[in-house]
C-alpha cells in the first residue's frame, strides 16, 4: 500500500491516494486523508510502524468528502494541523455545504447526505495559497487547479505532482461517463496548465501513479469534447436544464441509480451550460414561465 517515489515522498494508495511526505523534523505531512477512517487507520499504522514517526500536518487539495473525510479522525489521534484552499476550506468545517451546493443552495434531500458526500467536520488552521514555499517543514510548490472544485490546489514536491482530481483514471471515466465539475471554463484552463507542470511522476487523487500527465489529460479532454458535442446536438431544439439532463444521460448512457445520483450529476451539466453560454454557443430564453437553453 505504501509506495516510495523519492527519498522523502511516498504515496499510500487506496480509493483516494494519500501523499505521505517526510518533513524537516522527521515527522510526516499528509496530502488528503481519504474517504473514511478505514483508510486513515491504515495510513496511521504505516506512519507509526513502517516510518516510525508521527503526523504533523494535513494538506487538503479540495473540499470533497472523499479527500478530507478522515481529517477529523487523524486530527483527533495526532493533533495534526490542517491546511486547505480558501473557499473549499469552508466544506471541511461545514461538510453539509457540499450537498447544499449540489442541491442548488437548498436544504439537500436525504439521498445526498451519504457518507460519500457528508464527512465528519474538522478544523482548518491555515489556507493553502499558490506559490513556492516552505510549509510545515516541506519545500513545495502549490498550484491552482480550480475547476473540479471552486479552488482546488495541486502540490509539487521533489518533482512529484499531486494533481488531485484535475484528471480521473480511465476506469472512472468509463463508469461515470460525465465526471463531476464545478466550472468547465476554469477546468479547461487547469487541464492545459497541468501539461506545463514540470514533474517526474504524477499522483492523481484516484488511480495509479503515472510517469506523466499528458495521456491522462488527453483522455479527460476527449470525454469533455464528447459531452459538449452531445449537448450541442441535443440543443437543436430549446430545452429546460432537466430535459437536457435526461436527454444527455440517455445519449451518453450515464448511469443514474437514484435521485441522489441525479442531483449529483445535474450541477455538472449546468457547469457545461454556463461555459457554453460564456463562449456564445448557447443562450437562454424564457418560455412558458421557465428557462430554456438553445444553440445560438
Ligand atoms: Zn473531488
Amino acid at each position: 500500500m505504501l509506495q516510495q517515489l523519492t527519498e522523502r515522498v511516498f504515496v499510500a494508495t487506496g480509493g483516494t491516494n494519500t501523499g505521505v511526505i517526510l518533513s524537516d523534523d522527521g515527522r510526516v505531512v499528509l496530502i488528503d486523508t481519504g474517504l473514511n477512517d478505514t483508510h486513515a487507520r491504515k495510513v496511521l499504522r504505516i506512519v507509526r510502524d513502517d516510518l516510525g514517526t508521527e503526523i504533523r500536518a494535513i494538506l487538503t487539495t479540495h473540499g470533497h468528502a472523499d479527500h478530507f473525510g478522515a481529517n477529523a479522525f487523524v486530527v483527533k489521534r495526532t493533533n495534526a494541523s490542517v491546511h486547505a484552499p480558501d473557499v473549499d476550506e469552508m466544506v471541511l468545517r461545514h461538510p453539509l455545504m457540499q450537498a447544499v451546493m449540489l442541491f442548488g443552495g437548498a436544504d439537500p434531500v436525504d439521498t445526498l447526505r451519504t457518507r460519500f458526500l457528508l464527512a465528519e467536520d474538522g478544523p482548518v488552521d491555515g489556507l493553502l495559497e499558490p506559490g513556492n514555499q516552505v510549509l510545515e517543514g516541506v519545500e513545495l510548490d502549490i498550484v491552482s487547479l480550480a475547476g473540479h472544485s471552486m479552488n482546488q490546489m495541486g502540490i509539487v514536491i521533489d518533482g512529484i505532482f499531486f494533481c488531485a482530481d484535475v484528471v480521473f483514471p480511465d476506469a472512472t471515466l468509463e463508469k461515470y461517463r460525465i465526471p463531476y465539475l464545478y466550472g468547465l471554463t476554469e477546468h479547461l484552463d487547469a487541464l492545459d496548465f497541468s501539461l506545463s507542470v514540470a514533474c517526474r511522476q504524477v499522483v492523481p487523487g484516484h488511480g495509479p501513479v503515472e510517469e506523466g500527465i499528458a495521456g491522462s489529460v488527453e483522455r479527460n479532454r476527449a470525454v469533455i469534447d464528447r459531452t459538449i458535442t452531445a449537448l450541442l446536438s441535443i440543443l437543436d431544439t430549446p430545452k429546460s436544464t432537466d430535459q437536457i439532463c435526461v436527454d444527455l444521460f440517455t445519449v451518453l448512457n450515464v448511469p443514474v441509480g437514484d435521485d441522489g445520483g441525479y442531483f449529483l450529476l445535474r450541477p455538472t451539466v449546468a457547469a457545461y451550460l454556463s461555459h457554453l453560454q460564456r463562449v456564445n454557443q448557447v443562450c437562454t430564453d424564457i418560455a412558458n414561465k421557465g428557462v430554456v437553453w438553445r444553440r445560438t
